[in-house]
């Protein structure tokens, strides 16, 4: 995911120059200030092993921006993951959270290390130590750590009680965490559902009454995007997931897709299983990418087939492939956009840790949708009044906040 940093940032260069922000915000060096991770944290966590042996383990924290707010953003656990990743993770949660306006900064965290080959007991006595590491950094109104690749309630669950252990009780200091120490219903399924709410929008302002859809990825983002899509009526056509592709023209049981992974861990098996690779070209109206970084590329984006992409996943299309997109008509609702849903609700779960009261699962769907719908309508605006790509449109209006934040606070 190395280029995805560097793509980022030339993106955000370019939206600089459209928006004439040298000009707009005189005496500020404004994409520079923006562009540039306010704090890197990086450190090796050194663990027992359950045979004895020591396990060893980069782990990072880039704080992003806190311009709006606490920095904010996931953990994700995963043997490529490197500073450039949680860099370039970093920065899109800058930008996802000033877009659909929530009072939250970016950051984003991230250890190397496959947890499918760790048992239980040294997964949580790595993600312990990892917490210690950054309890100075932390806190409720500092720096809130979430859910991302390969990490959920159980262990955002252990961040929260290593936190309370050493510092304070704090529901606040993670978001994503089980419902019975202060985690929001509907959070689970936020980020799926606000990729289906999206995906609904974009389909209807193109005129799409009837579609279909292809999702790579079965975990937290894809499994609650496909079944809320196929609530809607929609025909989930083709699922993948790390182990191989199910597909089905007449649309998949999605339920009972999802009963089949919780009973044997991978989508394979349901029905003619085929390689994870051919998810791209499957026939769709619809593709979804919601796995990892960089999975559309020059060498696959040829054979899409889809009339749009929604990018529930960070960064899924090598930026470089957009122009070859765009000229077949393709649509992308970017990430920063279609991906949000998740810190949203984490937002709403961090006030209801505030209140200390907590909402009805509709309520928390209720402002979701509202979020979602308003968000889409505003990036798809914008882009048409102003011949920009929604992703260009969605930079522009998050950068602007940005900005304008970081103007009304000043320079000293
Ligand atoms: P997750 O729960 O760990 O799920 C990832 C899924 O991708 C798993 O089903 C995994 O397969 C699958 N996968 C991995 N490599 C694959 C490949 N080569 N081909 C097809 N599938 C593959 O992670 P997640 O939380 O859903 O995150 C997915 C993406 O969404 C990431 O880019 C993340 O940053 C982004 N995101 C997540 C959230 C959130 O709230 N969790 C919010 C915003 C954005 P297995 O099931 O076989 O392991």
């Amino acid at each position: 995911m190395g280029t995805t940093i560097e793509n980022i940032v030339r993106m955000m260069r370019l939206t600089g120059d459209t928006l004439r922000f040298d000009e707009t915000y005189p005496g500020l060096r404004m994409v520079d200030q923006i562009a540039a991770a306010d704090k890197i944290i990086r450190f090796k966590s050194i663990i027992r092993m359950d045979d004895g042996s020591t396990g060893i383990f980069q782990c990072y924290r880039v704080q992003h921006s806190d311009i709006l707010g606490p920095y904010k953003g996931g953990t994700r656990l995963h043997p490529e993951v490197d500073m450039d990743d949680v860099k370039a993770l970093a920065t899109l949660m800058t930008l996802k959270t000033a877009l659909v306006e929530i009072p939250f900064g970016g950051g984003k965290g991230g250890i190397a290390v496959d947890p499918k080959k760790l048992t239980t007991n040294e997964l949580e006595r790595l993600i312990r130590k990892y917490t210690v590491r950054l309890l100075d950094d932390i806190g409720p109104n500092r720096d809130i750590p979430a859910p991302d690749v390969n990490s959920g309630e159980r262990e955002m669950a252990w961040i929260y009680d290593e936190y309370r252990k050493h510092k304070e009780l704090a529901r606040g200091v993670v978001t994503g965490k089980p419902v019975e120490l202060g985690g929001s219903l509907g959070r689970r399924e936020a980020t799926g559902n606000g990729v289906a709410i999206v995906t609904m929008e974009a389909a209807k302002e193109a005129g799409m009454n009837h579609f279909t859809v292809s999702i790579e990825g079965f975990g937290a983002v894809g499994k609650y995007a496909a079944l809320a899509l196929s609530q809607r009526g929609i025909r989930v056509v083709a699922v993948s997931d790390s182990g191989g592709m199910v597909a089905d023209a007449n649309g998949l049981d999605i339920p009972a897709l999802l009963a089949h992974k919780s009973k044997t861990g991978g989508v394979s098996g349901f029905g003619r299983t085929s390689p994870k690779e051919e998810i791209a070209a499957y026939p769709a109206d619809v593709f979804i990418p919601c796995a990892l970084g960089n999975s559309v590329t020059s060498q696959n984006a040829v054979s899409v087939k889809a009339k749009m992409i929604v990018e529930g996943a960070n960064a899924p299309l090598a930026l470089d492939v957009e122009p070859d997109l765009a000229r077949r008509g393709i649509n992308v609702i970017p990430d920063i956009l279609a991906n949000a849903g998740g810190v949203v609700v984490s937002y709403y779960e961090w006030v209801q840790n505030r209140e200390g009261f907590y909402w009805e699962e509709d309520e928390v769907n209720t402002r979701l949708a509202d979020k979602m719908i308003k968000s889409y309508q505003k990036v798809s605006r914008y882009s048409k009044d102003r011949g920009l790509s929604l992703r260009q449109a969605a930079y522009c209006i998050a950068m602007e906040r940005v900005a304008k934040g970081a103007q009304a606070r000043g320079v000293q």
